[in-house]
């Protein structure tokens, strides 16, 4: 029989935490803290993802605040409110929603923020902190799915992990966190993607299988191997036989099943994480452990 790992009930137990931790700080005599999303243009799962991330804030006491910017927005523009942000003693952690229109340099407006308040942590200063290993901003997704491990007492240590995808946000940091000493972690671990010849031989290998591809049912039972736990980040709309439309992950969920010890759903899995995990770095900034 194999374990679901159950993400929105970890997620549940994050927030919790996290809405003690928020109550401290009120009963301290100090303001709640705050968190500023940018959104630029009119994506709709942005707008979801924006308007989720507000209602999360909400839930657990985090005072947050969108802004609103239209498509035609300009980089000095989407950089000057960054700026304003930076300075602001009111915000602890800003978040710039992405992806951003084409006219604005995606990599010139995350390095524009304070790497103090860079609550997805996507700045070079705590892309490099996470690689040699200081405190810092872990992104969200791996610092969900680091989570959701340690929460399970899986065990990390010697294990191979194989992650597929290599973004700046799911699998390159993911992979730093997983091969470093500290645990959860002290893995030996291999990232495969769009150039990987023979997937499978790598994905059959793995004591942890991660997928970040944002593929449909790119991960069957020949990539797995018996035992292997398996964690399924990828996110794919897709429309059913009848007309609407569901969400699945990268992982062909039924057909692995059975042959695997644990995995995440998706939905309920990864998603619920990375949601949570936004709230906690919001407290770390506002708690300021990385001055
Ligand atoms: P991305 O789109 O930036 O990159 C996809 C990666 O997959 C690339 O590194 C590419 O090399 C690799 N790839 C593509 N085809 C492949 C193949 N056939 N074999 C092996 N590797 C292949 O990825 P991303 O932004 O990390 O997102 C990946 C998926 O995760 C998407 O479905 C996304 O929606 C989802 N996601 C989910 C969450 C969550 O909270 N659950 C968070 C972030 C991303």
């Amino acid at each position: 029989m194999s374990l679901l790992i159950d993400g929105k009930k970890l997620a549940a137990e994050v927030r919790s935490e996290v809405k003690y931790e928020v109550e401290v700080i009120l009963k301290q005599g100090k303001p709640a803290p705050g968190l500023n999303l940018l959104l630029v243009g009119s994506d709709p799962a942005s707008e979801i993802y924006v308007r989720y991330k507000s209602k999360d804030c909400e839930q657990v006491g985090i005072v947050s605040t969108i802004v609103r910017l239209p498509d035609t927005a300009s980089e000095e523009e989407v950089v000057a409110i960054v700026n304003l942000w930076n300075e602001d003693r009111k915000v602890d952690g800003i978040l710039v929603q992405l992806p951003l229109p084409k006219q604005i340099n995606e990599q010139r407006v995350l390095q524009s923020i304070n790497p103090l308040k860079d609550v997805d942590g996507f700045h070079p200063v705590n892309v490099g902190k996470l690689v040699i290993g200081l405190p810092g901003f872990v992104p969200c997704t791996p610092a969900g799915v680091v989570e959701m491990l340690r929460r399970y007492d899986i065990p990390t240590s010697g294990k191979h992990v194989v992650i597929v995808g290599r973004s700046n946000i799911v699998g390159k940091p993911l992979a730093m966190l997983l091969a470093q000493k500290k645990l959860p972690g002290n893995s030996t671990v291999a990232i495969c993607h769009s150039a990987t010849e023979d997937l499978e031989s790598y994905t059959k290998r793995a004591d942890i299988l991660i997928a970040a591809v944002g593929s449909r049912h790119l991960i069957t039972s020949k990539h797995v191997k018996t035992g292997a736990v398996v964690i399924d980040v990828g996110i794919n709309r897709y429309e059913k036989p009848d007309g609407t439309f569901g969400l699945t992950g990268d992982v062909d969920f039924e057909d692995v099943y059975e042959k695997v010890s644990a995995i995440t759903p998706v939905p309920g899995g990864v998603g619920p994480m990375t949601r949570a995990l936004l709230l906690k770095n919001t407290l770390l900034a506002a708690s300021g452990v990385f001055t």
